[in-house]
């Protein structure tokens, strides 16, 4: 790094998997950035046990894919299945029009060894371990923050800051940002084991409705497997945690001969969510800004979606020179999306409860089960309320018709049918056409977009191009953001020049 050592365009508090990957992304942007973690560098969690597609996809834009990809492993199939083995829905595990599995699974310390690994050899990222945030004061232009390393005080500058450090945020509680409790707690007892020889078990991502205690077990990379089992009521913790009693409980699975025990914790399940997710340039990222029951696996990624719809805003300021004020579009952006995400989560758990108390009472299992609370749970609710979706960078025109759509990687294939719209388009807006547009748009019009590093698509010679794309081709010209989210299609009514106008006016 050549600029002094104490000024950063970014610093991230927290190195869990979030601030790792958040520190990641923002190299790729060339953003200077510092990383505060208070643990050591030989500490590692292990909570997530699992990557969407839609993460897959992230990691590989920012070339963490391919180092990590024999760490990961794509299970059979997920299932929620009922104590005598019926199964009340199973779904193969199949690779989605990103080009990845919709789930792979993992043990979350081997990928943070590599990740760490991977960001302590970055030249972008300076990375401080034994350093615990303890205050920071921002005004206009930049923050200062505190860190307390043992009995040293260190000091740092930067013009943003991003809280990635969990559960209990010291960020957001200075800041004061209310978090407004679901009003959903269980206790889970978490088991990790490591085989000591060939893998025996199933390769599944299983929900168990079990009548005695709700349960699952998922398989993950390597001989390694987590099994995850409901407190019951007045369970004391330090009797659960007793080995015998984890090796009973595993007993239906395996012997206790053949496994070790890797972790054994307790974790309380539970829904809240930050107000907002930002106070003028901090901004909270991932559990520090929510907490969700694990049931849809969604914690992590969701986390994933807030970086992807933060960084390439922040390079736009600090590299574009464009608005500040585009960054307050993050928290109307994102607020009402993990609203949403919660509910299905805690909509998951509350299922999962159903069907097995249904079953230990012999009651029909569509008595149990309300058929709104079945489409929260599997996420088919349309009851998605995006009016902040307005405040964000999203053409007005159009929003009804593209509803913060993304489009996928393989909107456009390759000769070998390889989904490859993110490598074509990059880390940059794009306007995809029929025809080279440039000489549709105002030359000042056509020279701001150069300078923000625009893509113009309109030569598709060689590749394939997908029915959505096609489908916005057929009307017009399209505009797509850096997470490739549709900002907005020309129409009769809006023409390209207009479009793009629209844009600059937004983010300039
Ligand atoms: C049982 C379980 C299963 C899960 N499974 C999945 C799954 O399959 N998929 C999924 O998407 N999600 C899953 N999740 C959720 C996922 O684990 C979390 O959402 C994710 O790990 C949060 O990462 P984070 O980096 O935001 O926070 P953390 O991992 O909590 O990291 C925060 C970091 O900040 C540091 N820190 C805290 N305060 C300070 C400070 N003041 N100064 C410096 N450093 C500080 C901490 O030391 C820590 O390293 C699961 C969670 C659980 C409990």
């Amino acid at each position: 790094m050549t600029s002094n050592i104490n000024q950063y365009d970014v610093a991230i508090v927290g190195f869990g998997l979030i601030g790792q990957i958040c520190a990641k992304v923002c190299s790729k942007y060339n953003l200077k950035t510092l990383v505060i973690e208070s643990r050591s560098d030989a500490e590692f969690s292990s909570n997530a046990i699992s990557f969407d597609d839609e993460s897959l996809r992230l990691l590989e834009s920012i070339g963490l894919y391919d180092s990590l990809k024999v760490l990961l492993n794509k299970p059979d199939f997920t299932d929620i299945v009922l104590t005598n083995g019926r199964v009340i829905q199973r779904n193969p595990v199949l690779n989605t029009d990103n080009g990845f599995p919709s789930i792979c699974t993992f043990f979350q310390p081997e990928i943070e060894r590599v990740i760490r690994e991977i960001c302590k050899a970055d030249e972008n990222i300076d990375l401080l371990f034994d350093n615990e945030l303890i205050n920071f004061n921002s005004n206009d232009k930049k923050i200062v923050l505190d860190t307390k390393n043992g009995n040293k005080l260190n000091h740092f500058e930067a013009l943003y800051l991003i809280a990635c450090e969990g559960t209990n945020s010291f960020v957001r509680k200075k800041l004061e940002i209310e978090s407004v409790d679901q009003r959903y707690s269980k206790n889970w007892l978490l088991i990790d084991i490591l085989l000591k020889e060939n893998d025996k078990l199933e390769n599944v991502f299983r929900q168990i409705c079990d009548d005695t205690r709700p349960t699952s077990y998922i398989s993950l990379s390597n001989r390694r497997h987590r099994f995850e089992f409901q407190l019951l009521a007045g369970e004391q913790h330090q009797k659960v945690i007793q080995k015998n009693n984890v090796q009973n409980l595993i007993s239906k699975w395996i012997e206790p001969d053949q496994y070790e025990i890797e972790n054994v914790y307790i974790q309380n399940f539970r829904g809240s969510f930050a107000k907002s997710f930002q106070k003028d340039y901090v901004f909270l990222i991932g559990d520090s800004a929510y907490q969700m029951p694990p049931y849809a696996s969604q914690g992590l990624n969701t986390g994933i979606r807030d970086i992807l719809n933060l960084i390439w805003k922040i390079n736009l300021v600090v590299n574009s020179n464009c608005n500040k004020n585009l960054l307050l579009s993050y928290s109307f952006e994102r607020v009402e999306q993990v609203k949403q995400t919660i509910k299905s989560s805690i909509a998951l758990g509350q299922l999962i409860d159903s069907l097995a108390m249904a079953f230990q009472k012999n009651i029909p299992l569509e008595e149990a089960i309300a058929p709104e609370a079945r489409d929260q749970a599997f996420g088919r609710s349309k009851s998605i309320e995006d009016k902040n979706l307005k405040k964000g960078i999203f053409s007005l025109s159009q929003i009804e018709l593209i509803k913060n759509r993304r489009l996928s990687n393989r909107e456009i294939t390759n000769n070998e049918d390889m989904g490859c719209l993110d490598k074509i388009v990059g880390n940059c807006f794009a306007i995809f056409s029929r025809k080279d547009i440039k000489n549709k748009l105002d030359e000042g019009v056509y020279e701001k977009l150069i300078k923000l590093n625009f893509k113009f698509i309109y030569e598709y010679s060689g590749y394939s191009i997908g029915s959505e794309l096609s489908e916005y081709l057929e009307i017009g010209e399209i505009i797509i953001r850096p997470d490739k989210k549709i900002f907005g299609l020309t129409s009769t009514k809006l023409n390209i020049n207009q479009l793009a106008s629209e844009l600059l006016m937004q983010i300039e």
